[in-house]
């Protein structure tokens, strides 16, 4: 069927078989579908949506497109994690370590910057000299010998996501369901591991802006995994604000440092230790989720994680130094506060708007864009007036920018009388 014809019946809110989605799929890879034809279909999915069966052979239609991993020479049970993305959130950096330092090999493709949100490879790439671009048998060898490789996903894996990643984010097709189910589940398919825990984000900072629909993408993406014989464990959590104290590629991988060696803000700290927790239990090293947490508290007290990420550091080319002493990764920026006047209590700190004013930021500072990065000294639930609410760090020469996005910040702090009620992190949890 011509693709002018697939993408009729998707706009006229019909149903896709296999083979008509199979054929968009490959077509495009193989530069026979345009970018503006496939942009058109993504469109057509995001407002008339996918049943169960076209998500998972859109999955499949993706994994086909590429490679799949070998992991079979690693010995035990390889865990996978997964962040649908949200503000500030830099779990991975903590848990992937935490996890293998505690015997559960962590083979992890990571993404970079979508939307608002940030991406684990940009993050990491702030330590100097280290290389995310591991070949499949360098990824397998490493984790072979040390438990753990983060690489940036191989262009040989899934290569229909990479150009459709690149074409959603171009074109405002990143929130929907199927979409962002495809794109996670094929990654997580071709990349090999035998158990899968995903993190999916809800709420203003996230894709999924409510908790209803973050829980149709867990149970689409768990249904999609065990129909490939995965076990999967996918967690709904609260993403309103920001995850932690800070926002920003260089911030966040200094956040991340901290937690590992037993600091860290709450909020990340209950969450690292929550994903650690299911990782352990899958991967057969803790006998309950109970065990998991114990483990994971005293592995972020004891610092094995943080010496396992620095281990992974230096296998990837990277430097330890700052890894030994984080502040190296903020020294010398620029800083401009982002005062709060009205007094009153936060009730509300839009993490879409903070991810966006960072965006904006990082786009104009260019090749230093890892350098900007916001602290939030002030949350839900604290006093605001008259205070420094937040510090924005930023490279010299990006004053401007950085006025604007100071405005933005603090237009997204919303100040009330009273503190509202804390619902829990994690808002379910869905398991094959
Ligand atoms: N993360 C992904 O890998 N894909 C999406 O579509 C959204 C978040």
């Amino acid at each position: 069927m011509p693709i002018t014809e697939i993408i009729a019946r998707k706009r006229d809110r019909g149903e896709l078989s296999a083979a008509e989605i199979a054929a968009a799929v490959s077509g495009f890879v193989r530069g026979d579908v345009s970018d503006g034809q496939m942009a058109a279909l993504l469109m057509a999915i995001v407002l008339n949506g996918m049943n169960d069966r076209e998500c998972a052979d859109l999955t499949t239609a993706m994994v086909d497109s590429g490679e799949r991993l070998d992991l079979s020479a690693i010995p035990g049970t390889k865990v996978d994690k997964h962040s649908t993305g949200g503000v500030g959130d830099k779990t991975t950096l903590v848990v992937a370590p935490l996890v293998a330092a505690l015997g559960v090999p962590v083979p992890k493709m990571s993404g970079r910057a979508l939307g608002h949100t940030g991406g684990t490879i940009d993050k990491l790439e702030v330590i100097r000299g280290l290389r995310t671009d591991l070949g499949p048998e360098r990824f397998v060898a490493q984790v072979s010998k040390i438990g753990i490789a983060i690489a940036a996903q191989s262009a040989t894996l899934v290569p229909a996501d990479k150009r459709i990643y690149a074409l959603r984010d171009e074109t405002a097709t990143v929130e929907s369901i199927p979409l962002i189910a495809s794109s996670v589940m094929s990654k997580k398919l071709a990349a090999g591991a035998d158990a899968i825990v995903l993190d999916v984000k809800a709420g203003g900072g996230a894709f999924m802006t409510d908790l209803e629909s973050a829980s149709d993408l867990a149970r689409v993406m768990v249904d999609i995994g065990a129909r490939h014989g995965k076990r999967m464990v996918a967690v709904v959590t609260r993403m309103d604000q920001p995850l932690g104290r800070a926002v920003g590629d260089a911030v966040e991988l200094a956040e991340a440092v901290a937690t590992l060696g037993g600091g860290g803000p709450p909020d990340l700290v209950e969450l690292c230790e929550v994903l650690a927790a299911h990782m352990l239990v899958l991967g057969g090293v803790a006998a309950s989720l109970e065990d998991g947490r114990a483990r994971a508290r005293q592995g972020l007290r004891s610092g094995v994680g943080r010496a396992k990420l620095k281990e992974m550091a230096l296998a990837q080319g990277g430097g330890p130094a700052s890894l030994d002493d984080p502040d190296l990764l903020t020294r010398g920026l620029e800083q401009m506060p982002v005062h709060l006047d009205r007094s009153g209590i936060v009730v509300r700190l839009d993490a879409r708007q903070i991810g966006f004013a960072l965006r904006q930021l990082k786009t104009a500072a260019g090749e230093k864009r890892c350098c900007c990065g916001l602290l939030l000294h002030t949350k839900v639930g604290d006093a605001a007036g008259g205070s420094e609410g937040a510090t924005l760090l930023y490279p010299a020469g990006a004053r401007d920018a950085a006025l604007a996005a100071v405005n933005r910040v603090r237009a997204a702090y919303h100040i009330g009388a009273a503190a509202p009620p804390r619902p829990p992190l994690v808002a379910a949890t869905f398991a094959s």
